[in-house]
């Protein structure tokens, strides 16, 4: 029998406080800002990995009128690295709106801050529910495995259908109170004991009334969706270097990599001759995979070797970017582990 939604929610708020998360960085504090910054960090990537970012996301934009005041190039150089881009500059609108709609106070409910940029109906829940303790629901990926196998829910969790199923079930479960705690007990479930490989029965708190449980379907649930095979896109990408410096372009705020530095895309002969260095000698390196959510790109780095800065390197758009300064510039995590040591690189040719 499955749990009553009371049960189910004691056991999991009984666990959290005893077995749950409590050293995070952003779990000392209730205030919104911080609230809604981890929540905007941690879609899609993994605590460890937040954690740094966050840190120093806040020594640089300790409030949300700092963050809003910021030029775009410096959001996206603290952001460089995290993925997913889009995130980044709807984080940026998103302290801009709250400074100029809102006096710079985030709007105390779940329903208004879903109305903000980047901020969906989960997010928003759990800000609420973390900030003001609010009563709202939350649905992200790992609460999507933990109800799809305790209740035993069929079909793939993003499929309209089911996604509908999921939200009015999380609805459904929510408790009286507590609801931080219980928030964060789903949040814990998920993604220690939950996990999506060889979840932790044995130490789960639902595990009685576990439906993937009782059936040996863990490994089933949540289904998977029907495959079709990515789609690959090729792209060569010049890195022009002299050994001190390398050329990058800024790209347009929209689009993949919006707003970042990335050395310039396209056919290697014909940038070269944009540059005013037709048949300058360049070498293909070893190509490299990278999946963004549509498509897996197989970038080919051309390196070109240069005796000095060229003059074409000063027009808009286009920095001459010290190596030295690879490690913290806006750069898309691919490019960033490519041009470190390329100055050895260069030496080399
Ligand atoms: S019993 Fe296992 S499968 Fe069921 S909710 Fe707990 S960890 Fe997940």
């Amino acid at each position: 029998m499955p749990a009553l939604p009371s049960a189910f929610s004691a056991r999991l708020i009984a666990w959290q406080k005893n077995h749950g998360r409590h050293d995070l960085p952003w779990q000392c504090s209730r205030d919104p800002y911080r609230v809604w910054l981890s929540e905007v960090m941690l879609q899609q990537t993994q605590v460890a990995t937040v954690i740094p970012y966050y840190r120093r996301f806040l020594e640089r934009f300790p409030d949300v009128a700092a963050l809003a005041a910021a030029s775009p190039a410096a959001v996206a150089e603290a952001w460089a690295g995290l993925g997913y881009y889009s995130r980044g500059r709807n984080l940026h609108r998103c302290a801009r709106q709250v400074v100029a709609d809102h006096g710079g106070r985030f709007p105390a409910s779940a329903a208004a801050l879903e109305a903000l940029p980047g901020i969906g109906r989960s997010t928003a829940a759990a800000i609420a529910a973390f900030a003001w303790g609010e009563r709202a629901a939350i649905l992200d990926g790992n609460v999507k495995r933990v109800l799809c196998r305790h209740f035993g829910v069929e079909g793939w969790p993003e499929a309209a259908a089911v996604k509908k199923t999921l939200w009015a079930l999380a609805e459904s479960l929510l408790p009286a109170a507590d609801c931080g705690a219980y928030t964060q007990g789903l949040m814990d479930l998920g993604a220690t004991l939950c996990t999506r490989r060889r979840p932790d029965c044995s130490a789960c708190p639902l595990a009685a009334t576990c439906i993937a449980r009782q059936e040996g379907r863990q490994g089933e649930l949540p289904a998977g969706r029907q495959r079709t095979a990515p789609v690959e896109k090729a792209a060569s990408f010049l890195l022009l270097t002299d050994g001190r410096g390398v050329l990058v372009e800024r790209r347009p705020p929209a689009g993949i990599w919006g707003g970042l530095l990335v050395p310039p895309e396209g056919e290697p002969e014909a940038l070269l001759a944009d540059l005013g260095l037709a048949g300058h000698p360049w070498q293909a390196l070893a190509p490299v995979r990278h999946s963004f959510t549509h498509f897996r790109l197989l970038a080919t780095p051309v390196l070109c070797r240069l005796a000095s800065v060229p003059s074409a390197a000063a027009r808009p758009g286009r920095e001459w970017l010290p190596l030295e300064r690879v490690g913290t510039a806006a750069l898309p995590a691919l490019f960033r582990r490519l041009l470190v040591g390329l100055g050895d690189v260069g030496e080399a040719l």
